[in-house]
């Protein structure tokens, strides 16, 4: 069976972020339920190297986050 969401999500800051309504629905949709694999965010998870959590999906950084 497919997994169907990243395993990162219940820990990772776009989940907090998308409930508080600073990021649009679509980084979770692209991402989290669809593409995880082409996270910048979860590579860097698996690869333990450290990374903001402003830091996006595609790896830019959102200072407006908080
Ligand atoms: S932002 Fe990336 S690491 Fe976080 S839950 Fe979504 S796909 Fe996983």
């Amino acid at each position: 069976m497919k997994d169907s969401q990243c395993k990162w999500f219940d820990v990772c800051p776009m989940k907090y972020y998308w409930k508080q309504g600073q990021i649009e629905s679509k980084w979770i949709e692209d991402y989290c339920n669809k593409n995880w694999l082409n996270c910048i965010r979860y590579e860097k998870e698996e690869n333990g190297i450290d990374h903001p959590d402003q830091m996006l999906p595609n790896g830019e950084i959102d200072e407006n986050l908080y």
